[in-house]
């Protein structure tokens, strides 16, 4: 007995230890990506900025270089941090409803330009029925994706890569599905005997010239422990001179019920805001990294302060009172959650809106983020995109108006002359119709966000105008109907919004009559 419990406590404290050491290592590595990532970021941002001022050919060549070799390192820095988090169980999946179709219109259009340089064929083979919305982690089914379409472009002289993906519903109710997807090129192909060990760490195939195709061996690694922690399983078939088949088989996918997140974020588009004056305190101990923020407010009327550190901020922030702050988290002298608690107690300051800037990932300081009193945060390498979209919800700005809001614009101001006198007479009781038949049918489209719903109230409206003489609705409702059968989720919201408006303006036309 005596012996059992000695055991027990031997077992305990070295599963103590362990999970210490464990500890141990993923500080490390979040240390190491901002350590790393922090210089990386402004040797790239700095590049892009100086590339559109430079026209020389030759010294945009030697930009290119620094472009191209500062991405690399980073990819290699990224993979290793992700490897290193999936091993250490640090990885956590987020699921959100995703668009698959999307992701891979992405894909085509980011490796366009390579396929066609190098005259491939781009074949999309993706099943129609596959549901608009599903619940999977957008990040890591992009990141699996982006690393086999890569390596297919990246093994393949000639002839075609082939992406196709189909569904198999597994529930009556239709409420999930097995994913299947495939990625089949005509390139190199793979030999048997490394048909399994490519998907080792740092592991290629054998006598592979390094020179000819570069690379580090960590993608299919990652790929593979990715798509098993989404349950799902990855297989090759492969012919040396032929060509490979990468199939990734994704299980239980939940069907989404709310459209996918990034066709709504996609509707911002941060050249188009006009930011008016404002002040804005940037807070980093690196002064690269404030010239970068800073390049970012060129041309727009935004001016900044900056601090070198969390004491100098609140000294500054009570001095200016800016109206927002972008506090790095890691600095000498005074760190970003202690200037943030220290300008939260302070009465006259603690309004300001305060973004954290953060280098890492990792899950514990995300937790820590989240606690402390930030008002939003934005991981570094911080994009004009992010930041723009972040101020925007503390700054007052306008927008410039797409040409679909200024068509909806031009609906909403064209008079309602010429509507014949028939109609006219019988306004009060086409408003009840508007009101009690089709605003119900109008709220299920807005809310539920199903296109069907959306064609429905669309048809019913192009209809119910026809037949009044009533253009406007008839207008709406076709453009509706167009949307919709273009899966165009953007712009139906738009279109949708207008409806309600037109009844208001229907109404006032009667009160004007009477
Ligand atoms: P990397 O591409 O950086 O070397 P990966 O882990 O993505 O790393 O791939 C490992 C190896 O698998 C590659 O170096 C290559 O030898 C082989 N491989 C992967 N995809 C293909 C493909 N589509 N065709 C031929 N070989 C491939």
């Amino acid at each position: 007995m005596a012996e059992l419990k000695q055991t027990n406590e031997e077992l305990s404290q070295a599963k103590e230890t362990a999970e210490t050491a464990n500890r141990a290592k993923s500080e490390f590595l979040a240390n190491m990506s901002h350590e790393i990532r922090t210089p990386m970021n402004a040797v790239l941002g700095f590049a892009d900025l100086l590339y559109s001022l430079v026209t020389d050919s030759k010294q945009r060549h030697y930009l290119d270089s620094i472009r191209s070799s500062g991405k690399s390192l980073l990819t290699l820095i990224n993979d290793i941090l992700d490897l290193s988090k999936i091993e250490a169980g640090k990885m956590e999946l987020q699921y959100e409803p995703v668009n698959l179709y999307s992701i891979i219109n992405e894909i085509r259009h980011i490796f366009s330009l390579k396929i066609s340089e190098k005259g491939l064929e781009f074949i999309v083979d993706i099943a129609e029925d596959i549901p608009q919305s599903l619940l999977l982690d957008e990040v890591r089914l992009r990141q699996i994706l982006f690393n086999l379409f890569g390596n297919a472009v990246k093994f393949t002289k000639e002839g075609h890569i082939r992406l196709c993906a189909k569904k198999i519903y597994i529930e009556e109710d239709r409420s999930s599905v097995d994913l299947i997807m495939g990625i089949e090129d005509t390139g190199i192909g793979i030999a048997p005997d490394s048909l399994e060990s490519i998907f080792s760490a740092f592991k290629q195939q054998e006598s592979q010239s390094t020179k000819c195709y570069g690379g580090t061996g960590l993608g299919l690694a990652i790929t593979r422990r990715l798509v098993e922690m989404m349950a799902g399983e990855i297989t090759v078939k492969s012919e040396i001179g032929k060509g490979s088949v990468f199939e990734i088989v994704l299980h239980h996918v939940s069907v989404a019920s709310t459209p996918a997140k990034s066709e709504i974020e996609e509707a911002f588009d941060h050249e188009n805001i006009i930011f008016e004056e404002a002040t804005v305190l940037i807070v980093d101990d690196i002064e690269t990294n404030r010239d970068l923020v800073n390049a970012f407010f060129y041309d727009t009327p935004i001016s900044t302060i900056e601090a070198e550190n969390g004491k100098k901020a609140i000294h500054l922030a009570r001095q200016y009172h800016p109206d927002i702050i972008l506090m790095d988290i890691r600095m000498p002298v005074m760190d970003g959650y202690e200037a943030t608690k220290q300008i939260r107690a302070d009465e006259k300051i603690r309004e300001i809106p305060i973004i954290a800037l953060t280098a890492s990932g990792m899950k514990e300081d995300k937790e820590k983020l989240m606690n402390s009193k930030f008002d939003g945060f934005l991981i570094k390498p911080i994009q004009q995109s992010g930041l723009f979209k972040e101020l925007a919800r503390f700054i007052r700005h306008s927008k410039k108006e797409t040409p679909e809001e200024a068509s909806e614009r031009s609906v909403r101001e064209d008079s309602f002359d010429g509507i014949p006198p028939e109609t006219l007479e019988r306004l009060p009781e086409l408003i009840r119709q508007l009101e009690n038949d089709f605003m119900p049918l109008w709220e299920s489209a807005h809310n539920n966000h199903s296109i069907v719903d959306i064609e429905n109230f669309g048809d019913k409206i192009k209809a119910f105008g026809d037949t009044h003489s009533l253009r406007h609705f008839k207008r709406l409702g076709e453009k509706l109907v167009s949307q919709a059968k273009m899966f165009d989720i953007e712009n139906i919201g738009v279109t949708l919004k207008s409806y309600p408006e037109l009844v208001e303006r229907i109404r006032e036309l009667i009160s004007v009559a009477e």
